[in-house]
C-alpha cells in the first residue's frame, strides 16, 4: 500500500454530515461526510461553498464518530464526499477509524490526487469517480490547468484495483460518472470521451445532465446534448439521469 504522511482524523475539516442518505452510494443506505477543501473551481459546481481549502469546516470528527457509533447496524455504510476528500491528509485516519466502527466505506472523488486516492483504495469497499472530460479538455471544465492527467491516472488505479479484487471478498464497487453541461462539453467530445473510458477498461458509465437548480451558474446558452454519439455497444451499461 502506498504511504502518505497522514494526519489525525481529528484534523479533518468537514463542512458537514449527511446522517441519512439513499443516493450517496446506489443501493446502499449511508451517512455521507462533506470534507472542505477542492483544488478545482467547476462551473457547475453544486458545492461551491465547499471549494474553498482555506475553509475551517464546521463538524468536528468527534462528532461524526459518535454519531457513527449509535448506527452500528442501521447503516450500510459512509461516503466521504466533498469538495475533493482526497484533499485531506487526514482522511486515510478517518477511513481507518470508520472502518473499525464497522462500516463499509465509500468515495466521491474527481481524482485530482491520484497519490491519496492509491492510499485509500485498498480501504474502500465503492468509489464514485467523476470523469469530467478528455484530458486536454479538462481546464475547460475545472478552471485550473492541466488537471486531466491527474484524474485519468486516479481512473487507470481504480480500474486496476477493481480488477485484482473482483474475485477477492472485498471487491470493489465503481461508478464513473461525467457531468454534461452543454457550454462545456458537446456531442462529439462526449462521444470522444466514451471511448476513451472504454479503452481504459470502464463497463458502466453514468451521465449526469447538468441542472441549474443549487449549482451557481444559470441556464446553459448552449442547447441541450442530443448523447447521439455514445459508443453504447462498448459497455455493459450506459446510465443517463
Ligand atoms: S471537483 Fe467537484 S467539488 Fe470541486 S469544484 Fe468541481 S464539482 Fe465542485
Amino acid at each position: 500500500m502506498p504511504v502518505v504522511a497522514g494526519r489525525s482524523a481529528a484534523e479533518l475539516r468537514i463542512a458537514g454530515l449527511s446522517r441519512f442518505s439513499t443516493v450517496d452510494w446506489p443501493g446502499r443506505l449511508v451517512a455521507t461526510v462533506f470534507l472542505q477543501g477542492c483544488p478545482w473551481d467547476c462551473r457547475y459546481c453544486h458545492n461551491p461553498d465547499l471549494i474553498d481549502p482555506r475553509g475551517r469546516g464546521s463538524t468536528p470528527w468527534e462528532a461524526v464518530a459518535a454519531f457513527l457509533g449509535e448506527r452500528r447496524g442501521l447503516l450500510d455504510g459512509v461516503v466521504f464526499s466533498g469538495g475533493e476528500p482526497t484533499m485531506q491528509r487526514a482522511l486515510p485516519d478517518a477511513v481507518a477509524r470508520t472502518r473499525g466502527l464497522g462500516f463499509d466505506v465509500g468515495l466521491h472523488t474527481g481524482g485530482a490526487y491520484p497519490h491519496m486516492l492509491d492510499a485509500v483504495l485498498p480501504a474502500l469497499s465503492w468509489i464514485g469517480l467523476d470523469v469530467k472530460a478528455g484530458a486536454d479538455d479538462y481546464a475547460r471544465v475545472t478552471g485550473r490547468g492541466p488537471s486531466g492527467r491527474a484524474a485519468l491516472r486516479s481512473l487507470d488505479l481504480v480500474l486496476a484495483a477493481q480488477r485484482e479484487r473482483a474475485a477477492s471478498r472485498h471487491p470493489l464497487g465503481v461508478e464513473v460518472r461525467t457531468t454534461v453541461h452543454p457550454d462545456l462539453i458537446d456531442d462529439t467530445r462526449l462521444g470522444d470521451l466514451g471511448e476513451l473510458l472504454a479503452d481504459r477498461g470502464v463497463r458502466r458509465w453514468a451521465i449526469q445532465r447538468f441542472r441549474a437548480t443549487g449549482s451557481r451558474c444559470g441556464e446553459p446558452e448552449s442547447p441541450p446534448l442530443r448523447l447521439d454519439r455514445l459508443p453504447r455497444e462498448r459497455f455493459e451499461r450506459v446510465e443517463v439521469r
